[in-house]
């Protein structure tokens, strides 16, 4: 077996933006504390709406060329995260954006949201049997909020979890390895509605061209406050964050600590990014919410300010186990 960092955290998003916008700073936090940070991204968001008009030809009602211009859009935006490792699910173009719930598109060949759960979860298999990771991140059964292919990643996110840990599945897809804790991304309401109100007070259009703000339902995942199990604090790598997403060009327009989608209403950045622990258990004390996404993990190294993870002493230094894969 290859030699493995101590910490391995897996990602799997349904679009390339999706990573940078929920996780950009959970990532770059993990990824310079040493831990071995996999993204995995399922389609390449051929159907997304092109904000720059300059690439506006680019779009699938024209060249249809938006899927390969993503694709580099991600790896600078993977560059600027400092995350080696990422993938696209079953390689380029084996799965396409579906589109928005209802809409033609969703039946298309290719179309991941067709696709059968089991056979894009086999390529996740794969992977994670490869990378071993002990700690997922994803969305919530209704994808955060409601796109197919992000309904679908969840889906297959949690089926591959399962798949992977099971003896008898495929073991030409590599040695069983089971998942220590599922995390869904989510945004606490109280926080939403307070960077929301603070929006409300910014002048427009602003340099974003913005031309309102947004709604809090346009947020992927906001739940109540109880819910909230695990809270990352990636403010020092803020800069990191808004560099990911502005990689992202075709999608996100960034500005300061706000942003805009194709839709041009105006977005809060968090830099704190929380999660919902949804398989494993906490390694936080009972009442609090977790600072690490590693909490309570025997042997996963240190936290990612560099103590002890969880009042344990820590046996690996992090990087000392070098990392684990490549960019593919
Ligand atoms: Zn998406």
């Amino acid at each position: 077996m290859k030699d493995l960092s101590a910490r391995r955290l897996l990602l799997v998003h349904a679009h390339p933006d999706d990573e940078s916008i929920n996780n950009g700073a959970t990532m770059a936090l993990y990824a310079a504390t040493g831990a071995q940070v996999t993204l995995v991204t399922c389609t390449l968001g051929e159907e997304g709406e092109v904000i720059p008009p300059g690439l506006a030809h680019l779009a699938p009602d024209r060249e249809d060329r938006l899927g390969p211009h993503r694709r580099a859009e991600l790896a600078a935006a993977m560059k600027e995260l400092g995350v080696a490792d990422h993938r696209l699910l079953g390689g380029a173009g084996r799965f396409r954006d579906s589109g928005m719930m209802g809409v033609e598109q969703n039946r298309r060949e290719r179309a991941f949201w067709r696709t059968p759960v089991d056979e894009a979860a086999g390529y996740l298999v794969e992977i994670i049997r490869s990378v071993r990771p002990q700690v997922l991140v994803t969305y919530d059964p209704d994808g955060g909020y409601g796109h197919p292919d992000h309904i679908q990643t969840h889906r297959v996110a949690v089926r591959a979890a399962d798949l992977a840990a099971e003896r008898a599945y495929r073991r030409d897809l590599g040695d069983p390895h089971t998942i220590d804790k599922i995390y869904w991304n989510r945004v606490p309401r109280p926080v939403a509605e307070e960077r929301f109100a603070a929006l409300r007070g910014v002048p427009l259009p602003g340099p974003a061209g913005a031309l309102g703000v947004g709604a809090i339902d346009d947020v992927p995942g906001v739940v109540d406050d109880a819910r909230i199990t695990t809270e990352i604090d990636g403010s020092a790598h803020a800069a990191r964050k808004a560099a990911a997403m502005r990689a992202h060009a075709t999608q996100i327009t960034v500005d300061g600590d706000r942003f805009v989608l194709s839709n041009l209403l105006l977005q809060p950045l968090f830099t704190t990014e929380y999660y919902e622990l949804a398989q494993g258990v906490s390694g936080a004390p009972a009442g609090e919410r977790e600072r690490d996404l590693f909490a309570g993990l025997a042997g996963a190294g240190s936290s990612p300010d560099g103590g002890p993870a969880d009042g344990r002493t820590a046996p690996g230094t992090p990087g000392a186990s070098g990392a684990v894969g490549a960019a593919v």
